[in-house]
This record gives C-alpha cells, structure tokens and sequence, in this order.
C-alpha cells in the first residue's frame, strides 16, 4: 500500500508580508523556528525603535529582510521569482486587507506560488455577520477570498478565533494587555463561549498547515476543546491567580452596539466582534462539517495546545512584583506598548 504523506519533505520558502505586526510576530517566529527560509518584507516607512528590534530579531535568527510594499505588483513579482517563493503568507493589519488585491495578482502572473494565506486569523468571514463597522472588514475579507478561488492559486485560510487575553472590547490587540485588575467587564450575562488560542499557537499550527497537503483550498478552524470558555469562567481564572476577586459591571448588547455604532476606528470595529462573540456566539453557532472545513486538532491529534490556564501564567508573571493586592491600580496595564490596530 502506498501511504501519501501529508507534509512534503523538502520545506518550501516562505514569504511572509505583515511580519512585524501582532500575529505576523508569532507566524515568523514559527517560521524561523521550524527551520524554513523565510524572507519577511518591511515597509521602507516600518521605522522607530520597536520595528527596528523586530526586525533585528527576525534577522539574528536568519530572516531575509525584503523592503518594498505589498501593493507594488512588478516588485512582488521581481522578489517572488528572485527567491523562489513557494509559500505566501499574508498578515497585513485590518486597514490594509484590500493591498492584497494586487499581491494576489502578482501570485497568479508568476504561477509558481505553491500555497497563498491572506491575512484572516480570526473568524470565517464567509459565516460570522457582525454588524458595522466590523462588517466592512469581513467584507474586504470575503473580496480578497473571492478574487484568490478566481486565481487558482491554491490557499488556506486560518480560522482561529480569539487570540488568548483578556477580550477588551475596545483595544485590538488585548492579548498585549494584561487583563483587568480593578474590575471586570462581562458582556451581556457572560455565558457565551468563544475559543481562546495562545498567539505563539497561532504560529506553530499556521505553519504546519502551509505545506499539509490536507489544507489545500480549505479554511482550517482552531477549536482546541480544552480553550473554550465563556468570560465569567475567564473571569474566575484570573481571581484565582491574582488572589483577589474583583467587581463585576456587565455591559448589554446595547451597550456593544452603541459603541459600535460610534464609528469610532478602530475600537468600533472590536466592539462589533466583541458583540457578535459574546452576545451572538459566531465562533460556535455553526458545526463545521462543510467540504472546505477541517479542525485543527484532527490534523495534528498529537500536538497540543497552551491552556488558558498557562496563559493567564503569563500574564501573572508579566505582573512581576506590582503589588496586586490594592485597590490603586488602573483599568489599562499595558505590558507592552499596545497598538491601535484592526483585530
Ligand atoms: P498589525 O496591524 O499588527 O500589523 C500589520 C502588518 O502588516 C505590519 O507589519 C505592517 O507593516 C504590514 N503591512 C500593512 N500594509 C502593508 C503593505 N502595503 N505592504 C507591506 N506590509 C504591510 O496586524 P494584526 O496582526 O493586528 O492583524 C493581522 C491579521 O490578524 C488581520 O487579518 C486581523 O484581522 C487579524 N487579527 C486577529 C486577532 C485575533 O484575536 N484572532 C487579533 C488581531 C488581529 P508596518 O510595520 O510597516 O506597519
């Protein structure tokens, strides 16, 4: 019996575009780390010190660093032949998703792209309906996928819900933000569950899947059983490892709707996720038993995920020695500086 093997053996070079943002961070990381050539392109205007120790770090762990923008089709073309890119992998911020439009171009013109990831890495854009601004984003999404199946191009889009954190409604990359130390905010009455996934395993089971020949035009789900959880659980977590439990305010569906409706870039577009999570409960109103749909876990059984529990670990140890036990502490403890971003 011949047994086809899921993974090719000999690694495909990678490019990934959006490396120094929140999820491209863990994606390059895996890629460097799973040992693939990997290029990485950065905007000639990705300056400051923040990027530029991005970047160095990337480049001490043999990262190819390509200057140049996404949305130039002849230079993606020129760097894509040059380095005989096979994988494209996209993370480009919420406000960029439509400068994939040309990236897409330049993949079908030189035909050699072995498999293409747009910047999903949230929800199944073709299923979840938030209401606006959320919605014009998912739009711009569902464009990008609609315009990859017309190429041919062979894709995979990574569905993986929620990145582990606390779920602010109003910051965009909360899992750069410890949760909450004076009260808690619950979303309507809390039971709504959502999946949580540690942004280093959004990484390591992107990567897997690029040249998994079992992902071949599908969307990969990230449903890891032992991360589902609704926020008075979340809630009940961090009590216990912080000592101390702490006020609840509960905040409506009118609530996440009005501030949704202010139209406020882009914290409006997290309060309209944040409603269709926790009060619509899109990451699990659906089964996913279509042709395109595969679970994560069914694919790798034998890898496990970073529990929530090791998670909230460390966002306990980025606590260090502040004292916990005291009402003086602020609403917003940011661990690192915290970007105003799409999620
Ligand atoms: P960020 O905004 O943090 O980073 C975007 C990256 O794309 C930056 O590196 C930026 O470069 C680069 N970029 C943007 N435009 C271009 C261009 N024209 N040419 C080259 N590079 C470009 O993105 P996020 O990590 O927040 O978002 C990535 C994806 O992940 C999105 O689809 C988003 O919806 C999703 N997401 C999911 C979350 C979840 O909880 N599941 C949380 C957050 C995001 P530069 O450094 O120059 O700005």
């Amino acid at each position: 019996m011949t047994v086809t093997p899921s993974v090719s053996s000999a690694k495909g070079r990678v490019l990934i575009v959006g490396a120094t943002g929140l999820i491209g961070q863990f994606v390059t990381e895996s890629s460097l780390d799973a040992g693939r050539s990997t290029y990485v392109l950065v905007r000639p205007s990705a300056c400051g010190p923040s990027k530029a120790k991005i970047i160095k770090a990337f480049q001490d762990k043999g990262a190819i660093i390509l200057h140049g923008q996404v949305n130039d089709k002849e230079f993606m073309e020129k760097i894509m032949r040059e380095h005989e890119i096979d994988i494209v992998i996209s993370a480009v911020g919420g406000e960029n998703i439509l400068d994939q439009l040309t990236l897409i171009e330049a993949i079908k013109t030189i035909g050699t792209i072995k498999r293409f990831l747009p910047s999903e890495f949230g929800h199944d854009v073709d299923r979840a309906d938030p209401v606006e601004p959320g919605l014009s984003m998912y739009e711009a999404k569902r464009r990008v996928r609609r315009l990859v199946e017309e190429s041919g191009v062979p894709y995979t889009y990574i569905c993986c819900n929620s990145i582990a954190s606390w779920p602010y409604h109003d910051n965009t990359h909360p899992s750069e933000v410890l949760p909450p130390l004076d009260q808690f905010q619950i979303y309507g009455d809390g039971s709504v569950k959502a999946y949580f996934v540690a942004g280093t395993d959004i990484g390591k089971f992107t990567m897997k899947t690029v040249d998994d020949i079992r992902t071949v035009n599908k969307s990969v789900h990230f449903r890891p059983t032992s991360n589902l959880c609704n926020i008075n659980e979340l809630a009940s977590l961090w009590e216990k490892k912080i000592g101390r439990t702490l006020p609840r305010v509960i905040i409506t569906e009118n609530d996440l709707l009005a501030a949704a409706a202010e139209n406020c870039i882009p914290q409006s577009i997290v309060a309209s996720f944040t409603h269709d999570i926790f009060i619509k409960g899109c990451q699990i109103n659906f089964t996913i038993d279509g042709p395109q749909d595969i679970e994560v876990s069914t694919l790798y059984p034998d890898e496990t995920f970073q529990t929530l529990d090791d998670c909230f670990n460390d966002f306990l140890a980025k606590l260090g020695d502040k004292p916990v036990n005291t009402n003086k502490i602020t609403t917003t403890n940011p661990v690192v500086e915290s970007m105003a971003i799409t999620a």
